[in-house]
């Protein structure tokens, strides 16, 4: 049934909304696709409803093509299993949490790999039930510190999140797959520009996981790409086939040596010159954490060794000096160095440093501690954008941390030219968990030889109602929006103009028309509008062919305009169906 103008629940506004900065957002107000409620919640009006209607129907698709059924769980959820993984810590203020009149704690899912797991656990219980593969399109709750440009990051946000179940890593490695052509798929039919990058770092231990990023200048994350296609997350680039840099302090580069140090090597040192007083073994990751080592050039000057890069400058491994920081800077965590390779590599990201983060910088720039060359990693409040600093290019002796810089134009990786920055609005993730929540909550199944084994999880989301933001930002001009007809609130857009009714029964019959042949159609019916005003209206709201119906009926034609590139065509009246399938 055609969506009649007449009697739609829409009102279009002339101004901009106040709380807005980013122009999709904007349109999306004015031209009655949302409302907002309150920062980051947003109610969706009819038209809104019909491009989420069509984004989420490309996302249920591609679920169901590679197997995965739909279920749905309940937002408002019990602590316990949150609980039973440390989730309910770790979420912090992010997680919405209530009382219920019992007094007991509940909270509003933020997604939900516990719930998953726990009904798998509880319906199923051999290998002969695998491999699973389950997706929602629901409801999160996130009270997110920055909620951004409307519904780009909302407090109340659709996700599809699948989750699946393996018996092994192979079985998984198969799921992940799937999922990703599943994704590359979903976001080829959303027809925006996005580029895969890997989540994390394989320096630090991470399982696989990568995300995908609409290109926009409006993402929050930066991600940096070359020309063979390759790109990454600048929290993920690889060390281990990290592009030669040229360091001022000692020789230009010379090719690797035995001698080079690496992180292994360090952990070696460690263990044979510094034995943790627990007496348990050092490991790459606390070494990391706990481990200040200067590098020692032959003048007698010192600087902070960049660990595990090698090829990019000359050490005498022998004289490696290994400072052992005092208990305090334990109080970093592995996340903190999640981005330690960019600092291998010499990038640092974007970001602000908590108070705490700072003060502990500040406690390492101690010279007795440090001689006076530190390095550290933080995270800033959101916990994300992760930023590396180096002693003498990011901060001073003094604590001041200076504005952060990341450098374009370094060899990619790859070896396929240099590398170049871009920003991306992050759409989806997908990430192979392993049994990190199966052996939380229990899930195991007996396996061919009657053994019980724990289930192998992978988790995929889509930001939904986030990719009808991303599509209108990456889709609009100066008087409106432009959607792409796969997501559109309708295919076509029939506008009738003047007083005279036989302009209006033709009309009509055209919508009738257009509808048998399966067209989407918006119809401007409206009496007492001017022809001008619908005109506006049709461009803000962006359908992507607009037919308008009017005074050049006497003579049989009607005029077909493409809202993206302006064109208008007068046609033939009886030519408006084929013009339009
Ligand atoms: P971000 O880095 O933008 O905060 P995230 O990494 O926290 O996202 P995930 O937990 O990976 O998000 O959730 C899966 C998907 O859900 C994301 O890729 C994104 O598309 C979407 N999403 C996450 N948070 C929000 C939000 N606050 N509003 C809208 N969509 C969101
Ligand atoms: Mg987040
Ligand atoms: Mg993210
Ligand atoms: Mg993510």
């Amino acid at each position: 049934m055609a969506l009649r103008m007449s009697t739609l629940f829409l009102r279009t506004l002339r101004e901009d909304p106040a709380d807005a900065e980013l122009p999709g957002h904007k349109l999306l107000v004015r031209a009655g696709y949302i409302r907002r409620v309150a920062p980051g919640i947003y109610t969706w009006l009819p038209l809104g409803m019909q491009v989420l209607g069509k984004v989420e129907a490309i996302v249920r698709e591609e679920m169901n093509r590679i197997g995965s059924q739909e279920v749905k769980f309940p937002a408002l959820l019990p602590r316990e299993p949150y609980d039973a993984t440390g989730r309910w810590t770790e979420y912090g203020d992010n997680l919405f949490r209530l009382k219920d009149r019992k007094d007991a704690d509940m909270l509003l899912g933020p997604t939900h790999e516990e719930m998953f797991c726990l009904t798998v656990k509880d319906l199923y219980s051999s290998y002969k039930d695998l491999p699973l593969a389950l997706f929602q399109i629901q409801n999160k709750y996130r009270d997110e510190a920055r909620p951004r440009a409307g519904i780009l990051r909302g407090r109340e946000f659709i996700m599809k999140d699948s989750y699946s179940f393996d018996v092994d890593r192979a079985g998984l490695q198969k799921s992940y797959d799937a999922h990703r052509e599943a994704y590359i798929r979903i976001f080829n039919r959303f027809g925006f520009e996005y580029v895969i990058v890997k989540a994390d770092s394989g320096a630090m231990g991470g399982s696989a996981s990568e995300e995908f990023l609409a290109v926009s200048p409006h993402g929050e994350d930066t991600f940096v790409r070359d020309e063979s296609g390759y790109a990454a997350n600048v929290e993920a680039v690889e060390i281990a086939q990290a592009p030669e840099v040229e360091v001022t302090a000692g020789p230009a580069h010379v090719e690797p040596t035995p001698d080079t140090p690496t992180i292994e090597t360090l952990v070696a040192a460690l263990n044979k010159d510094h034995p943790r007083a627990d007496g348990r073994e050092w490991t790459a990751a606390d070494t990391l954490k706990n481990v200040i080592v200067m590098l020692v050039h032959p003048d007698g000057t010192r600087e902070p060794l960049a660990i595990g890069l090698p090829g990019d400058r000359e050490v005498d491994a022998k004289r490696l000096e290994v400072k052992v920081a005092p208990a305090e800077v334990e109080a970093f965590e592995e996340k903190d160095f999640a981005s330690y390779p960019m600092l291998a590599k010499g990038y640092i990201g974007p970001g602000v440093l908590g108070e705490e983060k700072a003060s502990k910088i500040r406690y390492l720039l101690d010279p007795s501690v440090a001689v006076g060359s530190a390095w550290v990693t933080g995270a800033d409040e959101h916990g994300k954008h992760v930023i590396d600093l180096v002693h003498g290019r990011d901060f001073t002796a003094d604590g001041t941390i200076q504005a952060a810089e990341i450098r374009e134009g370094d060899a990619s990786p790859t070896g396929h030219g240099t590398l170049k920055l871009a920003r991306g609005i992050e759409m989806g993730h997908i990430f192979q968990l392993g049994t990190k929540y199966a052996e939380a909550l229990g899930l195991k199944v007996l396996d061919e030889n009657g053994k019980l084994v724990t289930v192998t999880m992978g988790s995929y989301g889509v930001g939904v109602t986030r990719a009808v933001g991303a599509i209108a930002e990456d889709n609009l001009d100066d008087i409106g929006l432009i959607w792409p007809r796969n997501v559109a609130p309708a295919d076509v857009h029939v506008v009738a103009t003047g007083k005279d009714e036989s302009v209006f029964v033709k009309a009509e019959e055209i919508v009738r028309e257009l509808e048998a042949a399966g067209v989407e159609v918006l119809f401007d019916d409206r009496r007492k509008v001017s022809p001008g005003v619908k005109f506006k209206d049709s461009e803000l709201i962006g359908v992507p062919t607009i037919v308008v119906i009017g005074r050049g009926l006497a003579d049989g034609k009607v005029e077909i305009k493409d809202r993206r590139s302006g064109d208008r065509r007068e046609i033939a009246v009886d030519d408006v169906v084929a013009e339009v399938t």
